[in-house]
């Protein structure tokens, strides 16, 4: 998803208060872009960093919530666009924390930046410390984050698993799918980047299809509008209980699997000139 000018010129208008999604888990983004915070009882992990322009809330959602950022020790990326990592290299100064991102993104970062920032935004350019190993879990103190190569938005998008648990012992399996929005694959990008590899749709499709019959619990969207009811429409509380709900998975990435083909069967029809 990539941002309004509207979001670009008043970001504070996208500003909300951080909140408790799971046990360790915490939603420090904005009204337009997630951002998830984990206490893994040995520092702190952040999933994504945000535009440049909206650093300023993440650093006070995460004061807020009674963190202190300097104990942040991982920034991690779920893919290299703007709005999720504009803000990583200013965190990555300000915490020290090293930066994870996937190899084929960075590939695509150095190919074109053009890639990473798609519109006006501020853009700070930023140097990874390690690359994903899809091998091996990335782990931290309590939390064992397994890391899935889902290409298709991006070639180097990744999706994240893991187990949460709470003092009583009872699990919460979290899931958090990189991106999955299909601008990447509409005609008017593909005239504008004519070196994007178009066999990233078959892609998109077979990483949503690996990831659909997972079980998760929580699903921590990369976008608070990517779940139906979108993730600000859920009942006001503070009971993290609001946010379980194994259909929310299923259901995303279902509709997500059918634009995509939907997708895919235009373009194949026009390629066969029948349209
Ligand atoms: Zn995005
Ligand atoms: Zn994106």
């Amino acid at each position: 998803m990539m941002s309004s000018n509207l979001f670009l010129q008043q970001p504070w208008r996208y500003a909300c208060e951080p909140f408790q999604m799971a046990p360790h888990v915490y939603y420090v983004g904005n009204r337009d872009v997630g951002s998830y915070l984990i206490d893994t009882g040995a520092g702190l992990v952040l999933i994504d960093q945000g535009y440049a322009e909206t650093l300023y809330h993440l650093l006070e959602s995460i004061r807020r919530l009674g963190f202190d950022p300097r104990d942040i020790r991982a920034l991690l990326v779920s893919h290299a666009h703007v709005d999720h990592c504009g803000g990583t290299r200013l965190l990555k100064e300000y915490t020290g924390a090293p930066v994870w991102i996937s190899r084929e993104d960075m590939a695509m970062y150095q190919q074109d930046v053009r890639l990473v920032h798609l519109g006006n935004e501020n853009w700070i350019d930023f140097q990874p410390d390690y690359f994903y190993d899809y091998d091996r879990p990335f782990c931290m103190g309590n939390l064992v984050l397994e890391v899935v190569h889902t290409p298709g938005h991006t070639p180097g998008t990744c999706s994240f698993f893991w187990t949460d648990q709470d003092a009583h012992g009872e699990k919460y399996r979290m899931g958090l799918y990189g991106g999955i929005g299909l601008n990447t694959q509409q005609e008017d990008f593909l005239w504008q980047y004519p070196d994007w590899p178009k066999s990233l749709l078959g892609d998109f499709i077979r990483s949503i299809r690996s990831c659909q019959n997972r079980t998760v619990d929580i699903t921590l969207p990369s976008h608070p509008n990517h779940t139906a009811p979108a993730l600000f429409d859920w009942p006001a509380s503070r009971d993290i209980s609001r946010f379980v709900n194994r259909q929310v998975w299923s259901n995303m990435l279902q509709k997500r699997l059918e634009m995509a083909l939907a997708l895919e069967n235009s373009r194949r029809e026009k390629e066969n000139g029948s349209v």
